[in-house]
């Protein structure tokens, strides 16, 4: 019987791999339904990570990720060109003026406000007739996906880690009020520590077990472009707090090497009418919608082509909260790691490191989590974030 039982082969699964094996727990199995890992949410993340968060728990998830990224001897293409939000109006600049004393109070060196003359110069072509000014964070900035689901799983599996992909799990069996074992497409599997990472898919897993897990999928979209002129040099992400429109430089992770001519570009926004639902087609009237937002935002994306063949959708898998639901349940031997929201890719290292301490040592000692319990929902103790794009 293995030690612990990963469900789902996503960066996140990965993660708590490397970190259970890391302490010495060798013997894990992680399943996974599709035959390749990283074919959920992980490969179609857009790869940023910041730690300009507002609330104390995702500032730190996201500064000690950011030291791991930077750290690591695997290379996972860390690459801090920063992360610029635009203000339009004084309520926004206020937000970012507080939230940013905050990052700064816990240990994020850097992070500025910027003048709309500042915002100007950093971005040229980028319209600021309405902006009042700005945020940037200086260690922000673009990470790899499927590179650090790779690192991961490589460190993982020299350690022992086992990987069965192939295999769909269908119910997690409990007993007496703790787990037994799973039930799977090929047959049962009999354990008593499971993980469940299996992101957006997570809550009827969770619900085989009797818990119910609050965590919804949500098709997000991204439009893959070729800018007419090569963008400006050291382009950031850039991000309208106003509607969530953001852009950054477009970078083909799928290839061992960016061959690109500096012009391809990402873009989108947070679709406010997106119903929840498991829908991974891209939908052309996305275009429009947001094509709409660029041209008000980014003018020097006028022209751009877009590359239908690179345009994607994948699922957040969002909580109630927006913040990730980290750790056990009534049910004794079950953890989770679910409802990242949109952030997992940039919190997978703090997020691994903390569920292997919660296996192993009963509680997380490197950084209290124990605000992201899942019992916060029941005991009415939501967190708050305002900037969830
Ligand atoms: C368009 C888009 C852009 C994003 N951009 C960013 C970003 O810039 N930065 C960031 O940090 N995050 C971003 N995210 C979010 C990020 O992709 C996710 O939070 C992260 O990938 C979650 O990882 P995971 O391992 O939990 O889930 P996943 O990668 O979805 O992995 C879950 C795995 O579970 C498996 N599985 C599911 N059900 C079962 C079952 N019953 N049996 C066996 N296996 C099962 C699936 O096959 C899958 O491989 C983005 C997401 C999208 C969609």
């Amino acid at each position: 019987m293995p030690e612990v039982v990963i469900i789902g082969g996503g960066v996140v699964g990965a993660s708590v791999a490397y970190h259970l094996t890391e302490r010495g727990c060798l013997d894990v199995l992680m399943l996974d339904r599709e035959e390749m890992l990283g074919l959920g949410s992980t490969g179609k993340a857009t790869g940023g990570v910041r730690a300009q968060f507002e609330t104390d728990i995702n500032i730190k998830l996201s500064l000690y990720s950011m030291d791991f990224f930077r750290d690591w001897d695997f290379d996972c293409e860390y690459d801090p060109k920063g992360y610029l939000f635009l203000a339009t109006n004084n309520l926004h600049l206020e937000y970012l003026d507080r939230t940013g004393e905050r990052q700064r109070e816990l240990g994020y060196d850097g992070v500025h406000l910027l003048t709309q003359a500042e915002v100007a110069a950093m971005v040229p072509g980028v319209n600021c007739d309405d902006i009042v000014g700005g945020s940037f964070g200086p260690r922000d900035g673009f990470i790899n996906p499927l590179a650090i689901l790779e690192g991961f799983m490589v460190e993982a599996s020299m350690s022992g880690a086992k990987v069965k992909t192939g295999t769909l799990v269908r119910a997690i069996n409990v007993e007496n009020g703790r787990v037994t074992g799973l039930h799977t497409s090929d047959g049962t599997l009999e354990c008593d520590r499971v993980v469940l990472c299996s992101g957006a898919w997570a809550r009827h897993l969770a619900a085989t077990a009797g818990i119910d897990l609050p965590v919804e999928p949500q098709r997000r979209q991204i439009v893959w472009a070729k800018a007419a002129k090569a963008l400006p040099p050291d382009l950031p992400m850039v991000i309208d707090l106003k509607d969530g429109f953001h852009f950054r430089p477009a970078r083909d992770f799928h290839v061992a090497a960016d061959t690109g001519d500096g012009r391809d570009v990402l873009f989108a926004y947070a679709d406010p009418d997106e119903p929840p639902g498991f829908s991974t087609e891209f939908d052309d009237a996305f275009l429009d919608k947001v094509g709409e937002k660029a041209a008000h935002r980014a003018p020097f994306l006028n022209g751009a082509q877009i590359v239908y063949e690179k345009c994607r959708a994948g699922l957040y898998e969002n909580s109630p909260d927006h913040h990730a639901i980290l750790g056990g349940c009534e049910v004794e031997g079950l953890y989770f790691a679910n409802g990242f929201s949109g952030h997992g890719v940039m919190h997978s290292p703090a997020t691994g490191r903390a569920l292997a301490e919660i296996i192993l040592d009963g509680e997380s000692s490197f950084l209290d989590v124990s605000s992201l319990h899942i019992d916060r929902f029941a005991n009415g103790e939501l967190l708050h974030e305002t900037a969830f794009i």
